[in-house]
C-alpha cells in the first residue's frame, strides 16, 4: 500500500523516511518555494527544557524524541554522507534576576514532580555558568541547564531527510500544490493546481499551514495558525559557545544565531527593525562582545501553531485511510516522527499512545 504524504517539510519528510524504513512505499507531494515553510526558517533546537510544563504527555513525547536524536542523526549521516552538525552538550536558559531564577526553578521543579522525579535540570549561579560559558556578561544572573537539550543545522537536516527518502526509494514531487481532496470510501483522490490527479490508499496530511485549507476536506478541524518568528545571524566568529539557549546558539559555520521573536501578525513573514533591535539588544546583554558583531542576515518565518501549542496527531474518524500530523517543534520531534509515528500510522501493537494529542481536545 503506497502512502501519499502531502507536505515535504521536516514533519512530512521525517515521517516519510520512517515509513520507508518500515518497508512502506511513499510518495511525497510538496508545494513550491512561494509557500510558507517553517522548516526553512527555524532555530534548529532539539529542545526539552520547560516543554510541556502544563501538559506532561508533551513533556514525555519531547524527551522521547530527544533521546532518539543521537541515533537518528548518526543513521541519517551514515546513509546520506551529509553532516547534520548535531551537538548534544546540553542547553541553558539565561536569567537576569533572582526573581527570574526563582520562577524558572519553580516551573522546572513542578514539571519534574509531574514526571515522577525523572526530569534532569540544574540551576546555575553566574559563577557556575561562567565555568561552562566564560563569555557571559555581568547582566546575566544565572541560568537553568538541561543536559538533554541539543541543536542541529536544520537546513542540513532537511536536505539529509529528502536525500534519505529518495535513497530508500521514496518519490518526492515538488511544485505540486494539492488543491482539492475528494474522499471516497477506501481511498481519496487528490487534485493538484495543474489538474494532475493522484489516488491515495493511505494519506497523511503534513502540509504545515497548508492544512488549514486541506484538513476540513477530510473532516479534520485542522486548527493551525501562523505565528511569526524573527531570527538574526552574526558574522562568523571563533567557536566559543557549546551550549545553545532558546535565544542564542553558535551555528556550525561560526555565526551566532539570535532569536526567535513571537508575534501574532497573520501571514506576515517580513522582518522589522524594532524586533531586530530587541533581539540584538538581548544578545548583547548576554554576551557583551556581540555588541560589536556584524549582523549578516535576518529573516522571519511562520510557525505552525495549534490552539494550545501542542502537536496534533489525528486519524480521521470519517475516512480511516487519512491522518493529520502537525506540530510547532518539528526539529525536536523529527526523531520520534521518524522512529515512532510510522508505527501509529501502521496500527502496530507497539505504537505510541498519541491519544492525548487528538483533535478532540479542541
Ligand atoms: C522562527 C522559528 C523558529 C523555530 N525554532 C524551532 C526550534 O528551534 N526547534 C524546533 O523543534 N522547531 C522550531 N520551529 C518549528 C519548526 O520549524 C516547525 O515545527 C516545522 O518546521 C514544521 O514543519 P512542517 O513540515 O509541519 O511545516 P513546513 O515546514 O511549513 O512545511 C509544510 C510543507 O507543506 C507544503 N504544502 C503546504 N500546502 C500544500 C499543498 N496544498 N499541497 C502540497 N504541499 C503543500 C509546503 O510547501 C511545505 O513544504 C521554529 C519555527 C520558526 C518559524
Amino acid at each position: 500500500m503506497r502512502t501519499i504524504v502531502v507536505g515535504g517539510g521536516v514533519v512530512g519528510l521525517s515521517l516519510a523516511y520512517g515509513l520507508l524504513k518500515a518497508g512502506q512505499p511513499v510518495l511525497v507531494l510538496d508545494g513550491s518555494d512561494g509557500d510558507f515553510r517553517a522548516s526553512r526558517g527555524n532555530f534548529g533546537l532539539v529542545w526539552v527544557q520547560g516543554k510541556g510544563a502544563d501538559f506532561p504527555p508533551y513533556a514525555r513525547w519531547t524527551r522521547t524524541s530527544a533521546k532518539l536524536w543521537s541515533g537518528f542523526a548518526k543513521e541519517l549521516e551514515e546513509l546520506t554522507n551529509l553532516k547534520l552538525s548535531y551537538e548534544n552538550k546540553g542547553g541553558v536558559e539565561y536569567c537576569f534576576s533572582a526573581q527570574e531564577m526563582k520562577e524558572r526553578k519553580a516551573e522546572l521543579s513542578a514539571l519534574r514532580d509531574k514526571l515522577d522525579g525523572d526530569y534532569p535540570f540544574e540551576m546555575l549561579s553566574a559563577e557556575q555558568l561562567k565555568k561552562k560559558i566564560p563569555q557571559i556578561g555581568p547582566k546575566v544572573y544565572g541560568a537553568s541547564y538541561c543536559p538533554e537539550d541539543s541543536h542541529v543545522n536544520p537546513l542540513s537536516l532537511l536536505r539529509a531527510l529528502s536525500q534519505a527518502v529518495r535513497m530508500l526509494g521514496g518519490d518526492i514531487r515538488t511544485n505540486i500544490r494539492v488543491m482539492e481532496i475528494i474522499p471516497g470510501e477506501n481511498q481519496a483522490e487528490l487534485i493538484t493546481e495543474n489538474s494532475e490527479r493522484f489516488v491515495a490508499d493511505r494519506l497523511v496530511l503534513a502540509a504545515g499551514l497548508g492544512a488549514q485549507a486541506l484538513g476540513p476536506q477530510l473532516g479534520f478541524k485542522a486548527l493551525v495558525r501562523p505565528q511569526q518568528g524573527q531570527v538574526l545571524i552574526t558574522e562568523k566568529m571563533p567557536h566559543f559557545l557549546d551550549h545553545p539557549s532558546g535565544t542564542l546558539r553558535q551555528v556550525n559555520e561560526g555565526g551566532v544565531q539570535i532569536g526567535a521573536s513571537k508575534a501574532e501578525v497573520g501571514l506576515n513573514d517580513h522582518e522589522d527593525v524594532l524586533t531586530t533591535a530587541s533581539l540584538a539588544a538581548h544578545a548583547a546583554d548576554v554576551f557583551p562582545m556581540l555588541a560589536n558583531a556584524q549582523i549578516v542576515r535576518s529573516w522571519a518565518a511562520l510557525r505552525v501553531m495549534s490552539p494550545d501549542g501542542y502537536p496534533i496527531y489525528q486519524r480521521s474518524d470519517k475516512h480511516h485511510y487519512a491522518w493529520f500530523v502537525t506540530c510547532h517543534s518539528g526539529i525536536t520531534l523529527a526523531a520520534a516522527h521518524c522512529e515512532l509515528l510510522p508505527r501509529w500510522i501502521m496500527s502496530k501493537n507497539d505504537a505510541p499512545d498519541l491519544s492525548p494529542f487528538s483533535e478532540a481536545r479542541f
